[in-house]
């Protein structure tokens, strides 16, 4: 087999600031070992997200000349929209300025006081949107998705069994909807099969709950289905897109993720009593229903980037680059979550760096050696993110300590990942000389954004 090269050239380039070992040393101080506190520039590989961080086309880039800027019903809208309906086939969509804004509203109006919400995993944002309408967000995520070791096709699948067990133990009527994340971001980028998804859907019917897809990752979740699922080999991308939409009474999404766009997002809707509950809302936060926080040129982005994120030359090369670092670090015996996901490697932390217990948050030491050894930035999705204090002030660390290593589209190269792996590797050899940290100083919510840390 030939090598798969990225499926673009390169027309526009933007430099690469390099720093050395004993600058980032400083520069780390400086940031309080916290990668979020660094400046962008003093970073050279900056793995911190994939959301909005991807390299436009430059068929994008045409679109944005295009741009129809009118305050209502502009050509952009319907190019947008056309683009959305031709996935989702949903006839209500409305757009926001990202996924968040989509959550708001729709949690606005289906969350609230004793209600749930169930998941095979909610993304964060997700989540404190559901909690802040006082609904409750619940995760039911399959037994395999939460081993970090095994390799199984689809961890991103909902727990069906506990799925009909919840159901059998509430009034469905407080359920106010399920909502399956493709692929799971917050699980390893793992993607969910179409089996589960019908089976979800179909659960849901036999109670009326509504049922929706958080679609951030859409085409990397189909593609995972067309090469991991029976019966699918034949389909195109787009077309198991549509039938995936197909089952779902709508859908939020972010396209910062799988639309190629460098902000924006949409709520999709089949219901014509909800889509009007959520205009009336949009109005007050985001905008006229015809561009939702966006300008038209955003609109026109967002259109052309859904066509190009189903190209399969595209999502070959996308999650086979995923892969290819995975195998780089399996031929060292580096510890990371598997199979590799759609968006990002997940370096576990725990079982790299054992000699560091969780109350040292291993994951943040790990996203620190990884900077100061090659000037990447990962984030920590652990302890750090996610620990609790108990009545005792004791730390009730994350069940998982990860570093998320999560891949731009489109923006880097074959070297760039071929570097990524000689950092990791370089790491790993020396990681008993890699300390745990301490926090100094933290926030009540959200305190890895701006948490700061000394060595221990
Ligand atoms: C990014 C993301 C969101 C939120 O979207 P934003 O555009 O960042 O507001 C929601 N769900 C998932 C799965 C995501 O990855």
């Amino acid at each position: 087999m030939k090598t798969i090269i990225e499926p673009f050239r390169i027309k526009s380039v933007e430099p690469i600031h390099f720093t050395s070992a004993g600058q980032r040393r400083q520069l780390l101080q400086e940031a309080a070992y916290n990668p979020f506190l660094l400046k962008a520039r003093d970073v050279i590989i900056d793995l911190l997200t994939d959301s909005g961080t991807g390299a436009m086309s430059s068929a994008q880039w045409a679109g944005i000349m295009n741009g129809d800027e009118s305050y209502a019903g502009s050509d952009s809208f319907f190019r947008f929209e056309e683009a959305v309906r031709n996935l989702t086939a949903m006839p209500y969509i409305i757009p926001v300025h990202q996924g968040r804004a989509a959550e708001k509203i729709l949690f606005t109006v289906k969350g609230g006081k004793g209600k749930y919400v169930l998941s095979n995993t909610l993304f964060d944002t997700t989540r404190a949107n559901i909690e802040f309408s006082g609904a409750t967000g619940v995760d039911l995520l399959c037994p395999e998705g939460h081993d970090p070791a095994v390799a199984a096709p689809f961890k991103g699948n909902i727990d069906l069994d506990a799925l009909t067990a919840f159901i059998g133990q509430h009034d469905p009527a407080d359920i106010s909807m399920v909502i399956l994340t493709v692929t799971n971001n917050s699980g390893g980028g793992q993607p969910v099969s179409m089996e589960n998804i019908k089976a979800a859907r179909a659960i849901c019917n036999q109670h009326h709950i509504p049922f929706f897809i958080d679609c951030c990752r859409f085409a990397e979740n189909c593609y995972f289905i067309k090469h991991r699922e029976a019966g699918y080999a034949h389909k195109t991308v787009l077309e198991i897109a549509q039938e995936l939409f197909s089952y779902a009474d709508g859908c939020t999404m972010s396209a910062k993720k799988d639309a190629f766009a460098n902000i924006g997002g949409f709520l999709a809707l089949h219901d014509a009593q909800l889509a009007e509950e959520c205009r009336n809302l949009l109005i007050i936060t985001e905008g006229f229903p015809t561009y939702g926080g966006l300008a038209g040129r955003d609109l026109d982005a967002i259109a052309i980037g859904l066509t190009e994120i189903v190209d399969e030359d595209y999502l070959k090369y996308r999650i086979r680059s995923i892969e290819y670092i995975g195998e780089k670090l399996e031929s060292h015996n580096i510890p990371f979550l598997k199979p590799t996901g759609g968006h990002a490697i997940y370096l576990d932390a725990k079982a790299f760096l054992d000699h560091i217990p969780a109350h040292q948050y291993p994951g943040q030491a790990l996203s620190c050696a990884l900077y100061l050894e090659g000037g990447v930035r990962g984030v920590e999705i652990g302890s750090v993110m996610f620990g609790k204090y108990d009545a005792d002030g004791k730390l009730t660390p994350s069940a998982m300590e990860l570093v998320r290593l999560a891949i731009p589209r489109r923006t880097y190269t074959q070297s760039h990942m071929d570097y990524l792996a000689e950092v990791i590797i370089a790491v790993y050899e020396n990681r008993s000389a890699i300390k745990g940290l301490k926090i100094t100083y933290e926030t009540p919510f959200l305190r890895h954004f701006t948490a700061k840390f000394e060595t221990v």
